[in-house]
């Protein structure tokens, strides 16, 4: 398949920043800067409080909006966790599971993120999964076995139906927010190991119709390069997604 048959996704991870009020204002200057930038879907990945005033300053824009993460579990004593319904009710469309910060930080592995995997799935979400090696692995040379477990666990008990509804985002841990990016051949072939392993676990279409993004320091800059690659269907943006000029480069760089 073409990649230009694939949907395009420009996803902002905005992690522990931006309050409510600053959420609103940030949406009001963006949405005019990438009306009409209809190559590509625009997303934010908020956080939890800004999810409310996210979604109504999105309204009658091309913006849709995020979450950073969601529970397995429908309802419960789950402390600090939010659900999938509680997300869907509030207007979210898409979720971020198994960020590397997540997972370093947070004690987040494969089997947890497998389990939210689903969760985002089971609630009508569209789940963009993190991937990525650390500098370590990448040093020692696991950089396709870790991105290889890290996707086929992630996606145990997901069918090839819910597969359309995965974007998987190929983050090496060692570029994210680092200011330090993989050059677009390095993102390219791990893109590609990436869809080599769908094609392994699903089939050859399925792998061909999955939208893979690159994310670690994409940036005004660097974007149009990396965008340009052939498996490489766009972008998950940290630190470049709080500033509404970097972020609508970067759209338009995937239109
Ligand atoms: C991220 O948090 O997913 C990310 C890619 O961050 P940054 O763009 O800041 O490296």
């Amino acid at each position: 398949m073409d990649k230009s048959k694939r949907a395009a996704v420009i996803a902002g991870n905005w992690k522990m920043n931006m309050t409510p009020s600053q959420t609103t204002a940030f949406i009001n200057e963006l949405a005019p800067k990438v009306a009409g930038l209809d190559g590509c879907k625009v997303v934010l990945c908020v956080p939890f409080v800004d999810i409310a005033p996210a979604v109504e300053a999105a309204k009658g824009t091309n913006i849709e909006i995020g979450a950073e993460n969601i529970h397995w579990e429908a309802k419960g004593a789950y402390t600090g966790e939010i659900s999938g319904a509680m997300l869907s009710e509030c207007g979210v469309k898409y979720v971020i599971v198994g960020h590397s910060e997540r997972r370093q930080y947070f004690g987040e592995t494969d089997v947890t993120v497998n389990a939210r995997v689903k969760a985002g799935l089971a609630n009508g979400l569209k789940v963009i999964l993190c991937v990525g090696e650390t500098l370590t692995e990448r040093e020692q040379g696991v950089t396709y076995e870790t991105v290889a477990r890290q996707t086929k666990i992630a996606l145990l008990g997901v069918s090839a139906e819910e597969l359309k509804n995965v974007i998987i985002a190929y983050e090496p841990v060692w570029a994210i927010g680092t200011g330090k990016t993989a050059t677009a051949e390095q993102a390219e072939e791990v893109c590609a190991a990436i869809r080599g392993v769908l094609a392994d676990i699903y089939c050859e279409k399925c792998a061909e119709a999955t939208t893979i993004q690159y994310g670690g320091s994409m940036n005004a800059k660097n974007a149009e390069e990396l965008l340009s690659m052939k498996n490489i269907d766009g972008g998950l943006i940290g630190g470049a997604s709080l500033k509404s000029d970097d972020f609508t480069v970067i759209v338009k760089a995937a239109q």
